[in-house]
């Protein structure tokens, strides 16, 4: 039998200081440690501590040079936590606050979001501390090339599989596989996110940002209701914040706010097709702060070091796509006091354990990242499909597979996740589905 508490408290002391590690275990195991008590297939298996122990480990020296000629030092990571259903599959993320307890909540988290897309894919995770702002293509390409030097050692096609996340995008990609292709002398589906032309998928890019609102369609459809005219506020500007606010606007949401990391734009009458383009331009090719949003537009207003989640406006539904733990339980609180009906996360653990007790006690309909963003790593997946066959598929039937693959993640979450008065709690049916499929896996592979 587990106990809640002593198992966070094993957590706590074999993982000391890893508090985003500790606060992504507490989520999953609140909801697994019940129905694991009344199961006898996973007596005295050690399943908990098992699958919370990451398979391999990996921290190693990065050395590059800069423009002015320094030397530069950073430390670079891969965690491979489950290889149950398939290779190590996970991103890279470049940014400052990057350690190891980061690592390890996005590598656990992926666990269960690769299982919950039926894909044959493991979870790791890896990145840097290396901060890409302010950094020339140059000096990009040669911190992406002096972390390859090390990485390629771990990674390859039939053993895990690193994608982008935070920093990364196609660019990184790029310098990351061409230096791996120069060391290992071969051209395969090692990365995913990789340029159309050389071996990436159709719709890889709009991925998680479009999988995020087929899920929110999803989730509205149940109750009978649509996207069309509901106000939605989103945070974060980067990739999977730009596809959702493109396929919103596709589908005639009012988009009212998004941000990057210097504060939020609040634009009440919603972004028009206009401010979009010119959002993508700006964060794409100028590489540009969202505070030029208001610059350029009247009507729109920007929020200096403010949270979108501080805004005070009518909000049906909240897409949370920059970071984790940027949405609290004052936020939600907030949010619901201005209408708030619906939440799905496209960035990975942006709520709080303790804001999502609020949507949850309110009967929110709240949808995880594990659940709501695997759009992202599904469409790797079928990169991967794509590449071991030397074939690549139309937009077309990417997009078909990636509604199907939405879909389904949100039949799993129903059927683990349905109360009895016909409310589905996301957070658990999401977190079941997803553990029981690996550890499932785990015991018919032995102990290994
Ligand atoms: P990007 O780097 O493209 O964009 C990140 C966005 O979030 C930027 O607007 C960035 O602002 C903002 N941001 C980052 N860190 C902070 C911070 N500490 N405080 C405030 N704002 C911040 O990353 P992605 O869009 O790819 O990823 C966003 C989230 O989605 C992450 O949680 C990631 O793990 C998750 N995710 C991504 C997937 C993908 O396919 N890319 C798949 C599934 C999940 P600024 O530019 O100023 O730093």
């Amino acid at each position: 039998m587990y106990t809640l508490d002593s198992f966070l408290d094993s957590i706590s002391s074999k993982n000391p200081g890893e508090d985003e590690f500790y606060q992504a275990v507490k989520e999953v195991t609140e909801v697994v440690i019940p129905f694991l008590n009344e199961q006898g297939r996973f007596k005295d298996s050690n399943i908990l501590e098992r699958i919370t122990e990451p398979e391999r480990m990996f921290i190693f020296r990065v050395n590059w040079v800069a423009d002015d000629g320094s030397i530069q030092t950073n430390r670079g990571y891969r965690v491979q936590f489950n290889s149950a259903l398939g290779p190590y599959k996970g991103g890279l993320r470049f940014h400052p606050s990057v350690n190891l307890s980061i690592l390890k909540f996005l590598g656990f988290e992926q666990i269960f979001k690769n299982a919950l897309t039926g894909l044959s894919l493991g979870g790791g995770k890896g990145g840097s501390n290396f901060n890409p702002k302010g950094k020339s293509d140059a000096e990009i390409m040669r911190f992406c090339q002096a972390f390859m030097d090390e990485l390629y050692r771990h990674i390859g096609p039939e053993t895990d599989i690193p994608a982008g996340d935070i920093g990364v995008g196609t660019r990184e990609i790029g310098y990351l596989f061409g230096r791996y292709k120069k060391i290992q002398n071969q051209f395969n589906g090692v990365l995913t996110g990789k340029g159309i032309i050389w071996g990436g998928s159709q719709l890889r890019t709009e991925a998680t940002g479009y999988g995020l609102v087929y899920f929110v369609n999803e989730m509205l459809k149940k109750n009978n209701d649509k996207i069309k005219g509901k106000r939605v506020m989103v945070s974060g500007s980067g990739n999977v914040a730009q596809y959702a606010i493109e396929k919103l606007l596709d589908l005639d949401a009012i988009l009212v706010s998004a941000s990057d990391s210097s504060g939020g734009i609040y634009i009440p009458d919603g972004m028009t097709k206009e401010h979009f383009s010119y959002l993508m331009q700006l964060k794409n090719k100028k590489r540009g702060r969202i505070h030029e949003m208001a610059d350029k537009f009247s009507g729109i207003s920007f929020l200096e070091n403010t949270s979108v989640w501080e805004i005070e406006t009518d909000c049906d539904i909240a897409l949370p796509c920059a970071t984790q733990n940027e949405l609290n339980e004052k936020h939600a609180k907030n949010l619901i006091n201005q209408g708030l009906k619906l939440v799905a996360e496209g960035a990975n653990m942006p709520s709080t354990n303790e804001a999502i007790d609020v949507f949850l006690e309110e009967k929110v309909l709240f949808a995880p990242g594990k659940a709501a963003n695997a759009g992202g790593v599904a469409v790797s997946g079928l990169e991967m499909a794509q590449n071991s066959q030397r074939i690549s598929w139309t937009r077309d039937e990417v997009d078909e597979r990636l509604i199907t693959i939405m879909n389904s993640i949100h039949q799993q979450c129903e059927k683990y996740g349905q109360d009895s008065d016909g409310y589905i709690n996301y957070v658990k049916g999401a977190n079941l589905a997803g553990f029981i499929k690996v550890a499932d896996a785990m015991l018919a592979q032995g102990l290994v």
